[in-house]
């Protein structure tokens, strides 16, 4: 489960390291956002509570603690596999699946506010490569529903 999307042997040098702690935003700034104490519970196999905490969606994705990691590897590794397994099973806050559901139908996040470009004579803004992205989801799907289909012709 949590153990495909994160390598442990690196997990565990993080956990006796904690130094980004002190570089984080989310850590300095959100009182209770500690991955310290996500990483020492994933290594304990004790993580589904944290499934359903609101910290694990504080991670600003800002790649500060990669950067300054020795190993490349730590704290936004071990958010990102929660949020990812958070989703999985369908335990995510709303915004998520409004913000999936904005991608899908327009390849964007949000829209360009096109009356402030004009505004401050910013250019039209470039396509948003919305069909490139539904042919891939479609081929993505296709196979994922092989896989299944394979998988359930060998049992
Ligand atoms: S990526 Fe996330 S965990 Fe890493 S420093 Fe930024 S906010 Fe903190
Ligand atoms: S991400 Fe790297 S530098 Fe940061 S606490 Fe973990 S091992 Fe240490």
């Amino acid at each position: 489960m949590i153990e495909e999307h994160l390598d442990f042997n690196l997990l565990r040098k993080c956990a006796d390291c904690g130094a980004c702690y002190n570089v984080c935003p989310s850590c300095l700034y959100i009182e209770g956002y500690d991955p310290r104490a996500v990483i020492k519970d994933i290594l304990k196999g004790d993580f589904e509570k944290w499934l359903h905490s609101e910290h694990i969606w504080q991670c600003l994705e800002c790649h500060q603690c990669l950067e300054l990691c020795y190993q490349h590897y730590g704290f936004e590794n071990a958010m990102t596999a929660m949020r990812l397994l958070a989703t999985k099973k369908g335990i995510h806050p709303a915004q998520v699946k409004r913000g999936w559901d904005m991608f899908v139908k327009t390849g964007r996040l949000g829209e360009p506010a096109m009356g402030q470009r004009k505004r401050l004579g910013l250019p039209e803004p470039k396509k948003s490569g919305k069909e490139e992205f539904l042919k891939l989801l479609a081929i993505y799907k296709e196979r994922k529903a092989q896989e299944k289909n394979r998988g359930e012709a060998e049992l």
